[in-house]
């Protein structure tokens, strides 16, 4: 039984306003991933709040919105064994200073807010993000 999975990612706009976008999609392929499908894309504060409504109870709900809004982003589905675990192993932690060695967010994350990258958390939210991004 194979769990071959997909999950989504984005590079954030403080990545690719650094033109980090291919060398973050190279430790993907490096780690095994198959990039599906991409596009870069700007999204509306209100796109942003509807894909981060599981946080809207937050403080720092606003201020995510308005980043993740800010400028050019790049949306990947991926795929691989076991891919949502996988991608958020090789994330690394929400705050990039306690992101482990090897990991996007410690090598390039500047911030909690400024980390480079999401990615889905559950197969289920993955189904969900993806759904939300690539639905034709
Ligand atoms: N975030 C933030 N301040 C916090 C916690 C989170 O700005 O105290 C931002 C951060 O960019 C993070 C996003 O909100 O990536 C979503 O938070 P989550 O806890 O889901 O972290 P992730 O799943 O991205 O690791
Ligand atoms: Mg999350």
């Amino acid at each position: 039984m194979s769990n071959i999975e997909q999950t989504l990612s984005i590079i954030k706009p403080d990545a690719v306003e650094r033109n980090l976008e291919n060398e973050i999609k190279e430790m993907f392929k490096n780690d095994g991933f198959s990039i599906l499908k991409e596009k870069k894309i700007q999204i509306e504060k209100s796109e942003a709040e509807n894909f981060y409504k599981v946080h809207e109870t937050k403080p720092f709900y606003n201020d995510l919105c308005e980043y993740l809004s800010s400028g050019p982003i790049v949306v990947m589905v991926l795929e691989k064994k076991n891919a949502v675990l996988g991608n958020r192993e090789l994330m690394g932690a929400t705050d990039p200073k306690n992101a482990e060695d090897g990991t996007i967010r410690k090598k390039y994350g500047i911030s909690i807010d400024k980390n480079s990258v999401h990615g889905s958390d559950s197969v289920e939210n993955a189904k969900i993000e993806i759904d939300f991004f690539f639905k034709d």
